[in-house]
């Protein structure tokens, strides 16, 4: 019972000082992201300011957070909900392939889906 809990708390210990990393590590490559983007959600264009500056997100775009290149390019700015949408994605497909649902989704940033939909109605 007793090498039980301490092996708990160890794990614990571990895994504070791994959450104390990835925030550190979190907030280096945010502020340098917030210096070099404006402010703008990447997907919807929202515009944050300093009041709602928590609800912008550092998004990497590999999906590698360790892969923080200097220049920003591995770097994009998201709102917290279009950074929810991105994750599920890509998770989607990496487990699943690709789903009708991100396919539909996709299809809405094509500036042609209208003129597709028009075309299949002609059929
Ligand atoms: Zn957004
Ligand atoms: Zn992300």
């Amino acid at each position: 019972m007793n090498s039980n809990n301490s092996s708990v708390s160890k794990f614990e210990q571990v895994r504070a000082e791994q959450l104390e990393y990835n925030a550190k590590r979190e907030k280096g490559y945010r502020e340098q992201a917030l210096k070099l983007f404006p402010w703008i959600c990447g997907r919807c264009t929202r515009e944050f300011d300093r009041k709602n500056l928590s609800e912008l997100t550092v998004h990497h775009v590999d999906h590698d957070h360790s892969n923080n290149l200097s220049d920003g390019s591995n770097w994009e700015l998201l709102c917290i909900y279009c950074h929810d949408e991105e994750h599920t994605k890509f998770e989607n497909l990496v487990r699943y392939g690709s789903t009708k649902a991100t396919e539909i989704k996709a299809a809405s940033y094509n500036p042609f889906a209208d003129l597709r939909a028009k075309m299949d109605e002609q059929k």
